[in-house]
């Protein structure tokens, strides 16, 4: 196994965790564990128009949350700090300046209104003309004396190509001609995220690049740039695309129209931090020689790699993320559901959060906590339901079989004594036998006559359990009037 991998995770600070960025820093922090090695946390903030407040927070609080630690970064420090990069600043301009002087970059002096005209033109595009790669050494040096605005910009190679090999998508070649001699220090002073970056990785020693595809083809800038300074390139690992499926049945980039795409969002909807970890490790990776599906993020740590990445963009499944979410919610444990259930309770059923018979019957049947409500619901009162529901196929109940029912039943359940599920179950049971009606038949009846509802969070005796005696029977009165 190879030792001392250190990767990074560096989010631009948006405000916001989109999943797949998510994934990006999850596969980054597996990668560096399963290797013995360390994974940092860089700000990356030298786009300073687009900065937000607070973002850096939703960041740190993403990492917390879902359990991956960081061996450095700008709240815990470390040896190659500062980690966020405006503070970082000053660190860049002498490696622009080595690299003009090693002849592969060069002052720029062309004026916004210059830029702007050569756009309208067209002919070069988006592009940049080149106007000043070959300004003499003297128009420059009279240039900077007399302090007129620069930037640093990358003397492209005119001719042959650029390549590297990537860990996913393999061999990636570019034309140089292709490359545009893109800025590396902006007017403001402030470097731009290409340069930078591999300052940074280099500085910080990072020894994989994990992270989204939409770097892949501007990789072989990088690595030019690597290659100037005359440093090793790092390893590169792109991922592919998180996709979501459209209602068409055709799949484009994940986005809000196809759900929840934050990691703040889907917590705040009931899932869990584990369950989100768990299926996100699967899209776009998969475990050698096992189909399990269910691993906690200490045993990713131990079977991460780079060979169980795939190349094809993966199709996010919220189905299979609310499948994850149930399973995790029942092996919680009973007090820790309870707690975690409890802010998701409307108003009107609040009082009931604490109620550990009703705890124990929902856990299992919730797959995200919001559907506590819909389970408690009964909880409120008898609705004005269709009598309509006491009829059953598949019990052969008749609403007259019911009515017949909940007469010899009521009676039987005022003298129970012992009002516990167990008790309630077996005394039904037992009635039933001796009225010669099938025990499916007897339950549905009382289910039906306790809630008014067709569908239930448990059967007729859990209810009642949960309602109480006096409850319960008033309610099974209240049904039988209806019936009779
Ligand atoms: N700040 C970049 C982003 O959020 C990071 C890209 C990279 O990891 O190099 O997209």
């Amino acid at each position: 196994m190879a030792e001392g991998f250190v990767t990074r995770f560096a989010p631009s600070p948006t405000g916001f965790m989109h999943i797949g960025n998510l994934r990006t820093a999850l596969y980054a922090y597996l990668l560096a564990r399963a290797n013995n090695g360390k994974f940092i946390l860089r700000i990356e903030d030298t786009d300073q128009e687009r900065l937000v407040e607070g973002a850096v927070d939703v960041i740190y609080d993403t990492l917390r949350v879902s359990g991956m630690k960081h061996d450095e970064g700008p709240d815990i420090g470390g040896p190659n700090g500062p980690y966020i990069q405006s503070q970082r600043k000053d660190i860049y301009m002498k490696y622009a300046k080595e690299l003009v002087e090693k002849g592969y970059a060069y002052y720029c002096f062309c004026t916004k209104e210059r830029l702007d005209s050569l756009h309208e033109t067209g002919d070069i595009g988006a592009g940049y003309d080149r106007h000043c790669r070959n300004l003499s050494k003297e128009e420059v040096e009279k240039n900077l004396a007399e302090g007129i605005p620069f930037v640093i910009r990358q003397k492209m190679p005119l001719e042959g190509s650029t390549g590297y090999d990537d860990v996913v998508y393999g061999h990636i070649e570019i034309e140089n001609s292709e490359m545009q001699d893109q800025i590396l220090m902006k007017a403001d002073g402030f470097p731009t995220y290409n340069f930078c970056h591999v300052i940074d990785d280099h500085l910080m020693g990072v020894t994989h690049v994990v992270r989204g595809c939409e770097y892949l083809t501007s990789t072989p800038k990088y690595v030019l740039l690597y290659d100037a300074f005359g440093w090793e390139r790092p390893v590169y690992c792109h991922l592919p695309l998180i996709m979501g499926k459209n209602e068409d049945g055709t799949t484009s980039k994940l986005s809000k129209r196809h759900g929840s795409v934050s990691f703040q969002e889907l917590v705040k909807n009931g899932y869990l931090p584990e369950a989100i970890i768990n299926y996100m490790a699967f899209t776009g990776w998969c475990p050698k020689d096992t189909n399990e599906e269910f691993f906690t993020i200490s045993e990713l740590e131990k079977i991460f790699s780079l060979e169980g990445i795939s190349k094809s963009p993966s199709v996010f499944d919220y189905d299979k993320l609310l499948w994850f979410n149930s399973n995790y919610i029942k092996k919680l444990d009973p007090d820790k559901f309870i707690e975690m259930a409890k802010p998701y309770y409307r108003d009107e059923l609040k009082q009931y959060a604490d109620n550990k018979k009703l705890a124990a019957m929902v856990q299992s049947r919730v797959s995200v906590f919001p559907e506590v409500n819909e389970k408690a619901e009964f909880l409120l009162g008898l609705p004005d339901y269709d009598t309509e529901l006491f009829v059953n196929k598949k019990n052969k109940t008749t609403v007259e079989l019911c009515r017949d029912i909940l007469e010899y039943t009521i009676p039987v359940l005022e003298g129970v004594s012992d009002w516990t599920n167990d008790t309630l179950f077996a005394d039904l049971k037992a009635l039933a036998e001796e009225k010669g009606v099938k025990a499916g038949a007897l339950m549905w009846a009382v289910r039906i006559g306790v809630s008014g509802l067709a569908v239930t969070p448990g059967g007729a005796t859990e209810l009642m359990d949960i309602l109480g005696k006096e409850e319960s029977l008033k309610r099974l009165k209240t049904s039988l009037e209806r019936i009779k």
